[in-house]
């Protein structure tokens, strides 16, 4: 290390929601108890900090979410992850956010920005990030970190060597590598001695037979989705599903993927896996079961790709008739017995779909798996194992369900990780000013 070097308070590995939350409330803590902002730098690998923000919620950011219940989130150890939110939960979250010029606007549970626009979020943390004089380096992807007895040495790319007494990894996890998430935190926690669980793909499109969704392609339905392993519910979810070249997606098939995800194993699925896709409401079927069978003393000489006209789109109306049927539309609706009706109608109850799998990391996008977090403290996020460093967001085995669960821990886990940081200059300091 040159006579030069310059050795930082606090160095932050990622300048994404959660590294850019652990700067801010850093730095106003620092300020609130020391009188002064401490020297923090974030090493940002893109070109900007918070790239996949912007990508968030498609450009609208869907920030948080009024109903927190924990089972929207995933962990080895949920009860930890719960700890976390005891110390920062939603609303506190939600304060730091409109500190920041972040107001918010909901719509049914869901928050977004008031803006409903992703970049301002962006804008919102560069001038609190520049206020609360936080140093940044853009174009510095960092490559490898050593700890050398109380400093941190980071080595980045382009061999360039930065010191700190503290740092925060908070380089997210491995979805979406194109935004700069490539896994790099996993890597440098392992070799620092924790455990890493291998990463998974949620939040992600579904992969299943597509001789069916492969000619819907593009067409959307809302309906009841259930994900089944042979008469067992694994996960259920009303919404859209958009049916695919590969498969199924949209909102409800997002939301379940984690499960599927979860059980995918290098040579498939742990267990089979089906997608019931329910059409239509009890009520609104026992109707239908008669409208058909209107239409078959009315217009017998139909032929039978006319049966649903009016009750699905057309092309849908024909793929479910045949999956229903095995026959060929061409036939008059007059042949249609009873047991036949029995099968459109079962079929518009439950329109099964086999799983393959899930689309992967890099279509994904929150990652399951992660750092062990036991291996880090709840009230701190202080690693264990390593005294000095800290993580938080997506790096740490945790994910939420889509509909603002991940950004909320990637700011509530940052804030925390900042806050606790700034406590701990403060003993060091007030330890100095008692040694004097
Ligand atoms: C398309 C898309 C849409 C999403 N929409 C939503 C949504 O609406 N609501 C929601 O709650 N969640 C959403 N998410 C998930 C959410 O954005 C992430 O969970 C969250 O941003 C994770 O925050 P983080 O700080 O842990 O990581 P990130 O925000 O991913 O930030 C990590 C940063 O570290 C940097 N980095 C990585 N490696 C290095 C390195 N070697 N050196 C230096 N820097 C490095 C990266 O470039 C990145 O900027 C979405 C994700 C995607 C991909």
């Amino acid at each position: 290390m040159s006579e030069q070097t310059v050795i930082w308070d606090l160095i932050i590995i990622g300048g994404g929601a959660s590294g850019m939350s652990a700067a801010v409330s850093y730095q106003k803590m620092h300020q609130d108890r020391l009188g002064s902002f401490g020297k923090v730098l974030i090493l940002e690998k893109n070109d900007r900090v918070g790239k996949k923000i912007l990508a968030s919620g498609n450009g609208r950011c869907n920030l948080s979410n009024h109903d927190m219940a924990m089972t929207h989130y995933h962990s080895h150890q949920v009860t930890w992850v719960e700890s976390v939110f005891r110390l920062i939960d939603s609303e506190s979250v939600l304060t730091f956010l409109s500190d920041i010029g972040i107001p918010i606007a909901s719509e049914g549970n869901k928050i977004f920005p008031m803006s409903k626009n992703s970049a301002s979020v962006v804008d919102a943390f560069r001038f609190a990030l520049k206020e609360c004089e936080v140093s940044l380096e853009s174009d510095c992807e960092v490559d490898r970190i050593d700890k050398e007895s109380d400093l941190f040495h980071i080595y980045s790319k382009d061999a360039n060597e930065y010191s700190a007494r503290h740092i925060i990894i908070s380089c997210g996890g491995a979805c979406a590598p194109n935004l700069g998430t490539t896994g790099d935190g996993y890597k440098w926690l392992s070799q620092f001695g924790h455990k890493v669980y291998s990463p998974k793909p949620s939040i992600v499109q579904l992969v299943t037979d597509n001789s069916v969704t492969k000619t819907l392609s593009g067409l959307k339905l809302d309906c009841d989705l259930s994900l089944n392993s042979n008469d067992m519910l694994l996960a259920h979810q009303y919404g859209e599903v958009l049916f695919t070249d590969y498969g199924l997606s949209g909102p409800a098939v997002l939301q379940v993927s984690g499960v599927v995800s979860r059980h995918n194993r290098k040579n498939g699925l742990a267990i089979p896996m089906t997608i019931s896709l329910k059409l239509f409401n009890d009520e609104d079927l026992r109707s239908i079961r008669a409208e058909i069978g209107r239409r078959i003393s009315v217009w017998g000489e139909r032929t039978l790709d006319q049966l649903l006209i009016g009750i699905l789109p057309g092309k849908i109306s024909s793929m479910l008739l045949k999956t229903a049927l095995a026959r060929p539309l061409s036939i008059l609706i007059a042949t249609l017995s009873n047991e036949d009706i029995e099968k459109i109608v079962r079929t518009l109850k439950a329109w099964k779909f086999e799983v393959l799998g899930t689309k992967s990391l890099e279509f994904a996008q929150t990652t399951i798996g992660g750092a062990e977090v036991n291996e880090f403290s709840p009230e701190t996020l202080e690693s264990k194992i390593v005294p000095g460093l800290y993580a938080c967001g997506e790096v740490l085995d945790v994910d939420g369900d889509c509909g603002g669960y991940n950004l909320t821990w990637a700011f509530a886990s940052g804030i925390l990780a900042g806050r606790s940081l700034a406590l701990h200059a403060e003993d060091e300091h007030m330890e100095g000013e008692h040694a004097e």
